[in-house]
């Protein structure tokens, strides 16, 4: 035992079986001096055993329980060694060191990670190209990295310490940030698109991620804000948008955007009970122009044809590019079908101008069918299909041509069309002459005038009344040619009857609102040899409602020279006395509508002696229009009118007819 350093023995018996003899045993027998006794016969018969694979604690509660220092260790039903508390003691000490070194060194290994991850974690923030920065809980800005100053401008030093309002853009109310921080404390993090403000001044849209981020005990002490620039994306998102709703070759509108503005219009109109057009514009012939120019000629036409189609529209309408050559217009707000027909006949002649592409001179012709709503349709559907419908019957009509859904509105403006058409071959062949009716003196019925009356004497209609064309003369503005026929005719009249007679002209208000009529006038009356004093002029109320300050500086330039002014249909219009005396006038025409119920009114004929009365208080003189018969004559001449005119005196003759009449 001491050789072995062991404090106990195992015995083999000689029956096979195991004993044990302990140190504290051996001082026993040797006190009572058993020297030479076998050990077989005094060791401790009952071995405790416990198998190889009990754990030391197992083997610790065994001795703990019987009161033995050593437990036999058990293999295969063989005793192969003994186990004392003594080996416990030092097991359990190594179990201990074993499990302190394992624990120490995975320590070391965490904190060696966590170090790489910080490392890893840092790299990321000062690469990303996601600006980054972090401020503490209330908000001050701790650090930032250097995308954050690439995208915003500002250098860490410029801004560390300080609150990010510095980036603030303006664009935003307070509402907005209220919402942005709310958010933040309710869900830890708030994500958005925002407008910020880079150093230099300049608003960019941003991609922004705030989170805060919290300690071990769940505060707050930090807030992290990810963003990165999105002005990229936006503008991407405006092209994909524009792709959307444009057509890429013209910039029009698509037919998407158009049938969006379209149902807007249509909502629009619903609830103000209006009106508005759809005018389907589709070209002639233009796959014949595709097919033997090429395609790309094709698009510089249809370029071409975008421009002009918008040319031709007031800014509240819209055209849209619907195919290849169709095109959509939009006319929101019309009152009636002439306006509209007019757009489309603009349409028409411009796109009859030609054009110059590669060396080339192009014409393209159109056709153009128009639907009304409500009319023709309540919803966008119907009333592009209709227009659709109206475009073909304008193709069978011969192309180049405009035709309304409605067959009645079609009629009428068919008739407008020829009229204006007629109208231009008109001025083209001469086809107008003027007509003279006397004015005379109310007390000595002598011839002091006449007034120039226009007449066209179409070679299929026949005559055509003056008050039927002039109107549309005035729309198309085809008057100012035809004005030019007439002043040029009644200025060579005067001329021819030596400036005996004042002869009078009507002015429409577009030839009134001429800026060189004064001049124009009055050169033509140097060329033919008379003064003004041979000529006078006529105009309506309306005409002098515009311009106002314009007009009476021609007007007075015009009197020096002895013209003569007369307010055409007064009564008719809503002059004002007022009004009436801040314009160089000369005489008032007395409407005659007026005269017409002189007789049996006794409305009229207060009116009437009003007037007379109102208009020499301004030292007007009065002419009374439309004077049929001797009664009338007399009672105005008791009014004190001072020039009669009407068919009781004479009608309008042509010049000869009057000369021969009234000039003797
Ligand atoms: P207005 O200037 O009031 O012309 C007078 C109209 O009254 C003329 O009709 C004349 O024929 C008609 N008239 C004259 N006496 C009588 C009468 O006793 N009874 C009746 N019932 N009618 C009478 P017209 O020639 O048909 O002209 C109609 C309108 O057309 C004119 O009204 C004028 O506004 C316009 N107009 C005619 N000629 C010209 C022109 O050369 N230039 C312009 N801008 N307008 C013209
Ligand atoms: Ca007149
Ligand atoms: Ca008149």
């Amino acid at each position: 035992m001491r050789e072995a350093r062991a404090d106990a023995a195992l015995i083999a018996l000689d029956d096979g079986g195991s004993g044990i003899l302990t140190e504290r045993d051996l001082i026993g027998l040797i006190a009572c001096r058993a020297d030479d006794t076998a050990v077989g016969r005094v060791c401790t018969r009952a071995l405790y055993t416990a198998p190889s694979d009990a754990s030391l604690y197992h083997v610790r509660n065994m001795m703990n329980d019987r009161g033995v220092r050593h437990i036999g260790v058990e293999r295969d039903g063989e005793v192969e060694g003994l186990v004392s508390f003594a080996d416990l003691l030092s097991g359990i000490e190594l179990a201990y060191v074993d499990e302190l070194r394992s624990a120490l060194e995975a320590r070391d290994s965490a904190l060696a990670s966590s170090q790489r991850n910080l490392q890893l974690a840092e790299k990321v923030i000062q690469t990303s190209l996601e600006g980054i920065m972090v401020t503490d809980a209330s908000g001050w800005i701790m650090r930032v990295n250097p995308a954050f100053t690439e995208l915003t401008g500002y250098s860490p030093d410029e801004v560390i310490g300080q609150s990010p309002s510095v980036l603030q853009s303006g664009r935003h109310d307070q509402a907005f940030y209220d919402r942005m921080w709310s958010t933040l404390s309710r869900h830890g993090q708030w994500r958005g698109e925002i407008w910020n403000r880079r150093k230099n001044g300049e608003i960019y849209p941003e991609l922004l991620t705030i989170t805060a981020i919290t300690d071990e005990n769940g505060e707050i002490s930090h807030y992290a804000a990810l963003f990165s620039d999105i002005s990229e994306l936006k503008e991407n998102e405006r092209q994909i948008r524009h792709l959307a709703y444009y057509d890429p070759l013209t910039g029009l509108p698509n037919r998407r955007l158009f049938y969006d503005r379209l149902s807007m219009a249509v909502a629009h109109a619903h609830r103000g009970r209006g009106r508005l057009a759809v005018m389907f514009v589709d070209l002639d012939h233009f796959k014949t122009i595709n097919d033997t120019l090429g395609h790309a000629v094709g698009d510089q036409l249809l370029e071409a044809v975008a421009g002009k189609l918008k040319a031709c529209l007031r800014e509240d309408d819209s055209v849209a590019r619907t195919g290849g050559d169709e095109f959509l217009v939009l006319l929101p707000d019309v009152e009636d079908f002439e306006p509209v027909a007019d757009v489309a006949q603009r349409v028409i002649d411009s796109l009859g101008q030609p054009v110059f592409l590669q060396g080339r001179e192009l014409v393209i012709g159109c056709s153009i069918g128009i639907a009304f709503y409500p009319e023709d349709g309540v919803d966008e559907e119907q009333l592009v299909k209709h227009a659709d419908i109206a475009m073909y019957r304008a193709k069978q009509r011969g192309r180049n041509t405009y035709s309304l859904f409605t067959p009645a509105m079609n009629r009428a403006a068919q008739r407008r069309l020829d009229l204006e058409t007629g109208l231009r071959t008109a001025i083209e062949q001469q086809q107008f002459c003027m007509h003279y009716q006397p004015l005379v003196d109310a007390e000595a019925s002598a011839l002091v005038g006449a007034e120039a009356l226009l007449r066209w004497e179409h070679p299929e209609w026949g005559r055509m009344p003056p008050d039927e064309f002039i109107p549309l003369a005035e729309e198309t503005g085809l008057i100012l040619p035809l004005g030019e026929l007439i002043i040029a005719q009644v200025v060579e009249q005067a001329a021819e009857w030596g400036g005996k007679i004042k002869l009078s002209i009507n002015l429409s208000t577009r030839q009134f609102g001429d800026p060189t009529l004064a001049e124009r006038l009055m050169e033509s009356a140097r060329v033919a040899g008379i003064s003004g004093e041979a000529l006078g002029l006529e105009i309506t109320e309306t005409a002098l409602m515009t311009d106002f300050d314009v007009h009476v500086a021609a007007m007075e330039r015009l009197r020096d020279q002895g013209v003569r002014f007369s307010i055409d249909d007064f009564g008719t219009g809503y002059s004002s006395l007022a009004y009436l005396r801040r314009i160089p006038l000369d005489c008032l025409k007395i409407d005659r509508s007026f005269t017409a119920e002189i007789l049996e009114s006794e409305d009229a004929r207060s009116i009437v002696s009003a007037t007379i009365a109102m208009a020499h208080s301004l030292r007007l003189g009065v002419v009374a229009e439309g004077v049929e018969t001797a009664q009338q004559a007399q009672l105005l001449r008791e009014m004190k009118a001072d020039t009669l005119q009407g068919f009781y005196f004479g009608r309008p003759l042509p010049a000869a007819d009057f000369a021969a009449t009234f000039l003797r």
